[in-house]
């Protein structure tokens, strides 16, 4: 690992005015320090911002719940409020990484967590991720794991986090930090497509440090749930992943929210699917009919073409049992 200046910020208006180029802040460290290690991210200066007041959980007047950029994901994911008002949200928590990474992890950082593309930390392989215009290995090569939405001749990686799925169904807001003030960043534009530019992952500035996220008040919310199906039961990355709400009423779609995670290189709002269920009786061939409408954009690599049937099964199933009014 290349010698790093170390500086702990002792607020937010420290820790914004001292990033530079060349800096990185570092809160869990739970992606972080890997990619150090691997020599993937080499920054001059760490900044510490673990000690920063970033912990709450609130709800204000109207609802609207603020997350602290430093919570832990375990807090996150035991917080009572949070189970009962967005489910979806605590069980993709629990379902991402392990117990002791649940510990450290903090919900800025996974916001920021980078791909897990083999290719991406292996600097004897070309990734345009990694070093812009050298190629893609993985494009022919190992793709199991790849994206089938979204991609680009540049890359085909996908997004590893599963809370940012549920975010992404839950219509989250970012709120960003910089010297220039504060702004806030919906979570479907935080995240980008590769295009011809995938080393540039965000709509983050390089300045800006996140501070919370923001879930706005919606009873669908607590009607929802995550399902995850990877290739073990517990620290894997999802093959195809799915946060769901549902409200039915009189036999029909009221309300719904659709986000897959593990296909596409950012959270994947299905807004086709919802457009297709809003109003449509809630039965199975519905269910399926969006989940096609949905993936009919789809484009397999080479060994991951299951995962567009995987993909259609998964949204039927997670949206079947919540109309069975079995969420959890
Ligand atoms: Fe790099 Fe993306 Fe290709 Fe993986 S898929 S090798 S991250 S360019």
């Amino acid at each position: 690992m290349k010698d790093f200046g170390y500086l702990a910020a002792a607020d937010v208006a420290t820790a914004v005015r001292e990033i530079r180029p060349g800096a990185k802040f570092l809160g869990g460290g739970t992606n972080l320090v890997d990619l150090m290690r691997e020599g993937v991210e080499s920054p001059d200066t760490v900044i510490d911002i673990s000690r920063l007041p970033l912990t709450g959980i609130d709800t204000g007047p109207d609802g609207t719940v603020r997350i602290g950029a430093l919570v832990r994901n375990s807090d996150l994911a035991a917080h009572p409020m949070i189970r009962a008002r967005f489910p979806m949200l605590a069980q993709a928590v629990l379902m991402g990484a392990s117990g002791q990474l649940r510990n450290m992890a903090t919900v800025g950082g996974n916001l920021l967590q980078r791909t897990r593309c083999p290719y991406f930390y292996d600097g004897t392989l070309p990734c345009n991720k990694r070093e812009p215009g050298s190629g893609c290995a993985a494009i022919g090569g190992f793709n199991r794991m790849h994206a089938i939405l979204g991609t680009s001749e540049s890359c085909i990686a996908t997004h590893p986090s599963d809370m940012c799925v549920a975010l992404a169904a839950l219509d989250a807001t970012v709120e960003v930090e910089s010297v220039r003030g504060t702004r806030r960043i919906p979570l479907l534009d935080f995240h980008r497509l590769p295009g011809d530019t995938p080393h540039v992952e965000t709509a983050l500035e390089p300045d800006e440090l996140i501070t919370a996220v923001e879930l706005p008040a919606n009873p669908v919310a607590a009607l929802s749930r995550y399902r995850k199906v990877r290739d073990r039961a517990s620290y894997a990355f999802a093959l195809v992943s799915v946060a769901a709400a549902l409200r039915v009423e009189d036999g029909r779609v009221a309300a719904v929210r659709l986000a897959l995670g593990g296909v596409a290189a950012k959270p994947w709002r299905a807004v086709e699917a919802e457009r297709v269920l809003t109003g449509a009786p809630a039965t199975d061939a519905e269910f399926d009919r969006a989940a096609g409408a949905e993936l009919a954009q789809a484009v397999p690599q080479s060994a991951n073409g299951f995962k567009i049937e995987l993909a259609k099964r998964t949204i039927t199933a997670t949206l079947r049992r919540l109309a069975e009014g079995t969420p959890a």
